[in-house]
């Protein structure tokens, strides 16, 4: 039994999430990790959606625990991956499917070799700028995604594959072709 990963890695906002949730609705192989974070709740999440929400001390203590594979910290707020999460998800015969951000998806390549990194990128960063701001209005942290955003993209080529995020459909499925070739390689 093979043990993929597939990471959907890219600037906050160019739409990660939207594909990861159109494609783990597409495919019952898929099982994404529920990462975990110090950052806020925004309006509409809730503790394991999307993410297991713990405070900065409790994150430590998982950190000296060993209990990530890969943590960082993005933007103002820290984020990790739990392994036994992907272990399980392997045992089950699933592929693991994550949206995680440049630093981590590093991590991963070189802890799991076998990984397939999907860069998604916005078509320009006036485009993700309106896209942030829609989505999380005029936050404190704006300006620091946006940054972190023009650095991330200058990494999309260290990924198997690029993504431009002009058109939601044709890019899911450039993404869904990407899929069908990681799951038949199994
Ligand atoms: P947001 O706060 O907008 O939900 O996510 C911010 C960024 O953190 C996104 O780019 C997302 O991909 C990334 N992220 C989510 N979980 C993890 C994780 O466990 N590790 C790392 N390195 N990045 C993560």
């Amino acid at each position: 039994m093979s043990e993929k990963i597939i990471i959907l890695v890219g600037p906050s906002g160019a739409g990660k999430t939207s594909f990861l949730d159109k494609a783990l609705g597409d495919y019952n192989q898929l099982k994404d990790i529920i990462t975990y974070t110090t950052r806020e709740m925004r309006p509409g999440e809730k503790e394991g959606d999307p993410y297991h929400f713990v405070s900065k001390p409790k994150f430590e203590e998982l950190i000296l625990e060993g209990f990530f594979v890969e943590h960082a910290k993005v933007h103002t707020n820290h984020y990790g991956v739990p392994e036994h999460l992907i272990r399980e998800a392997w045992a089950e015969g699933s592929t693991v499917i994550m949206d995680i951000d440049i630093q981590g998806a590093e991590t991963i390549k070189k802890k799991f070799p076998q990984t397939v990194g999907v860069f998604v990128m916005p078509p320009n960063l006036d485009a993700l700028r309106q896209r942030v701001i829609s989505r999380d209005g005029q936050k404190p942290d704006l300006e620091v995604r946006m940054k972190n955003a023009e650095l991330e993209m200058q990494k999309a080529s260290d990924f198997e594959h690029q993504l431009v995020n002009d058109d939601f459909e044709a890019c899911y499925a450039q993404l869904k072709k990407i899929i069908d070739e990681t799951l038949e390689e199994g």
